[in-house]
């Protein structure tokens, strides 16, 4: 039997805890993976892409569990009543390769994606920092919001969306979390969100080189946490601002971001600083008050990895109903796999979906 966490096992695992403190403790444990970057098998998601979106599958393994995730990014689905963003996952076993966990990643994506943009920024931004633009207010914003009041102090929230009806949800739902001194300001375009701004978010949606912030925007001392390019074609921040001389750009996984990232717009020599050197303290995250830094962020598989073991072990430890799936074959005799469907034998009993299956 595997394991399996679905929409409503994950509203209450986060529910239990409260989305600030599940963040909080997610950081804990992505950036404690970070520290011990060397041990994990690293490679850029593979994607297939089409005219209107990504489909991506993203491994990641530290030798003793694997985990990958399944994931799309499809900016037009929301005029359809669909997420841009959703995703599923596992977490196996590698002595055996067996799965232990199927997880819903749809709600632990952005989880985790608000959890290593703190992290991100706990090493980068201005530990003074107490005002945040959050442009794109769509499903990863309330997240964002959370993350940066609860791990790093912000508190007032400037927001902008070219649809309104997304800043009207973002406003009534930080309304009912009630986040405490937290101060939210509407604004009327993204220089206008951005102007005395301490850190940036962009988690804008749009299948193209889409130039949501430009340099005259930009401060110096400010913190971008560019989370919305993560594909070719697909970027928020016009390439002046990364080659500006008093930037610091921060990516999760090179190989992977010079594809992906913000800096698939410049050279493949253009500098940067992996987040796994920066939390390991061998780089800094920013040298200097006055510094631009970047976090570069398009979401690595080891993220995944580290929420789908938090996931895993709430599962285990917390109260409510601990589902679990009829995935794989439990037999009696492992090399009698066909015990399952001959007539009269009993490998193991028939899975009544099994039956289901067989009866179509
Ligand atoms: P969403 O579609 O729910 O929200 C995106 C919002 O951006 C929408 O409300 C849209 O109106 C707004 N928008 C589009 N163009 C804009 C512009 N020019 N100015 C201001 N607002 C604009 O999508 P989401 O799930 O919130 O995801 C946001 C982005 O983050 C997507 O591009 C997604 O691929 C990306 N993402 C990145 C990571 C990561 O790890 N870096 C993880 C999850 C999602």
């Amino acid at each position: 039997m595997v394991d399996f966490i679905g929409i409503r096992r994950a509203q209450e695992l986060v529910g239990e805890l409260g989305p600030a403190a599940f963040i909080g403790g997610l950081a804990r444990e992505i950036e404690a993976d970070y520290r011990r970057w060397a041990q994990f098998d690293k490679s850029p998601r593979h994607a297939t892409h089409s005219a209107v979106g990504v489909i991506e599958l993203m491994p990641a393994s530290d030798g003793r569990q694997y985990a990958f995730k399944y994931v799309n990014g499809h900016p037009k689905n929301t005029a359809k009543g669909l997420l841009t963003v959703m995703a599923f996952g596992v977490l196996a076993d590698v002595q055996t390769g067996y799965p232990l966990l199927l997880s819903e990643m749809t709600l632990a994506t952005a989880l985790r994606t608000a959890a290593t943009s703190a992290v991100a920024a706990r090493w980068m931004a201005r530990r003074d920092s107490r005002v945040m633009a959050l442009i794109g207010n769509g499903a990863q914003a309330e997240f964002q919001a959370v993350a940066f009041h609860h791990l790093q102090g912000i508190r007032e929230l400037r927001l902008y969306d070219t649809d309104p009806a997304a800043t009207d949800k973002l406003e009534d739902n930080l309304a009912r979390l009630r986040l405490e001194a937290l101060a939210v300001v509407r604004c009327r375009c993204a220089a206008e969100a951005v102007r005395g701004a301490d850190i940036v978010t962009t988690a804008t949606a749009d299948k193209r080189n889409a130039v949501i912030l430009t340099p005259e925007m930009i401060a110096p001392g400010m913190h971008l946490n560019a989370v919305g390019g993560d594909c070719p074609g697909k970027t928020e921040l016009h390439a002046d601002i990364l080659r500006r001389a008093d930037a610091r750009v921060v990516v999760e996984f090179e190989p992977q971001s010079r594809i992906e990232g913000e800096i698939q717009q410049l050279p493949p020599q253009f500098p940067v600083t992996e987040l796994a050197e920066v939390v390991a303290g061998r780089r800094p995250g920013r040298a200097a008050e006055a510094e631009v830094t970047i976090f570069d962020s398009v979401g690595f598989a080891l993220q995944d990895f580290s929420a789908l073991r938090y996931l895993y072990r709430l599962h285990q430890q917390r109260r409510g109903t601990r589902s679990r799936i009829d995935l794989i074959p439990d037999l009696q005799d492992p090399k009698d796999l066909f015990s399952l469907l001959a007539p009269g034998t009993d490998g193991r009993k028939r899975p009544a979906a099994l039956a289901d299956a067989l009866s179509v």
